[in-house]
């Protein structure tokens, strides 16, 4: 349930509710909004609070039950969508994500080495990019692949960051893990595989770094939303999610790139949502043309596999645009940022 308080909200008005949800055991979250303050009560006796007694209780617009089982990531909690801002190191420039102007965070699948790493960054921020993104810990599906740099990589992600002030967003394996990666990123990455990892989102829920959560390979929009619900309940409301394409049985690409999902989650819930359209079709020549149509489904951004020399990467070459075919790609959505009300 989720009461929206009158505006200005008076400090006693809202202890009142804190202190008659504390009395029946329910939790509550509460969001000071711009414009509104909003709590919402989570547990098991809120279906039994009477809707219209607490409309009446001074300072209180309305009351809204939400039927959804997500309650915190559902759209009702905060009616006019959310913002996260990310880029809380000293060095990184701070960035809005669900708001007019688009993200656009790219870089390499994962962190290879140092120059890669500085030139891609350089090469991200020159041509519009807001955000770095690179795996220092990679999750591959064979043991004998690749698996990332560890630390090493993260120092070389600080130190790009430190030269082109681009926020840091790179992917956290595991919940002993979120310690080291809250010291070098800005956003925590889940990857797809890691959704349903209850403990890790538990625990990077405890935090107040920015959480991009990307959708399992096989979750329906209502687990992935499910998802971003265990980080809401710990505390942090600074959850993005990331559409990278579901299994289906198309082969023609790596993914099926789910755009619906984009508008379904915009109707659902009032999370930001970027696209990965390089893990959604697995191929770099389709990423232009899926970038587009995912700004035009109104995504507020898109997350890039970006590589200075794709076929010699060791992670996802195949997916990753070159600097001159992401250059390409960001002027080429101006257009379509345009026509659908956004900047780039
Ligand atoms: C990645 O972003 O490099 C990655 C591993 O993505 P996903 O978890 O979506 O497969
Ligand atoms: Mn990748």
């Amino acid at each position: 349930m989720v009461i929206v308080m009158s505006s200005p909200t008076k400090p006693e008005d809202l202890e009142r509710i804190v202190q008659l949800a504390h009395q029946r055991n329910l939790q509550t979250h509460i969001s000071h909004g711009e414009e509104r303050t909003i709590v919402g009560l989570i547990g098991g006796d809120v279906r039994e609070l009477d809707t219209a007694t607490l409309g009446r209780l001074p300072g209180v617009e309305r009351v809204v039950r939400i039927l959804q089982p997500f309650k915190l990531a559902s759209r009702a909690h905060q009616p006019d969508g959310g913002q996260v801002t990310i880029g809380c190191h000293p060095s990184s420039r701070r960035v809005t994500i669900g708001h007019t102007k688009l993200a656009i965070i790219a870089g390499p699948c994962s962190v290879e080495g140092r120059e890669m790493t500085m030139q891609t960054a350089q090469a991200v921020r020159e041509h519009g990019g807001h955000g770095l993104r690179g795996g220092a810990f990679k999750p591959r599906t064979s043991p004998y692949s690749f698996q990332g740099l560890g630390r090493q990589g993260l120092e070389y992600l600080a130190e790009a960051r430190q030269a082109t002030g681009l926020p840091v967003v790179t992917e956290v394996p595991a919940p002993e893990q979120v310690g080291l990666l809250c010291e070098y990123a800005d956003v925590l990455q889940i990857g797809a595989r890691n959704m349903q990892n209850y403990p890790l989102l538990q625990e990077v829920g405890r935090t107040d770094r920015p959480v991009l959560l990307k959708r399992g390979m096989s979750a329906s929009v209502e687990e992935w939303l499910m998802a971003a619900e265990y980080v809401l309940s710990q505390g942090n409301n600074r959850v993005i999610l990331c559409e990278r394409g579901i299994r289906t049985f198309e082969t023609s690409t790596r993914n099926t790139l789910d755009l619906s999902a984009v508008a379904v989650v915009k109707q659902q819930s009032h999370l930001p949502v970027l696209v990965d359209p390089s893990h959604g079709t697995g191929y770099a020549d389709l990423v232009p043309s899926m970038s587009l149509a995912a700004i035009a489904a109104g995504a507020d951004g898109l997350l890039l596999e970006v590589h200075p020399d794709p076929p010699s990467a060791l992670c996802d070459g195949g997916q990753s645009l070159s600097f001159a075919g992401y250059a390409q790609l960001t002027a080429g959505l101006q257009a379509v940022a345009a026509a659908v009300g956004r900047e780039m």
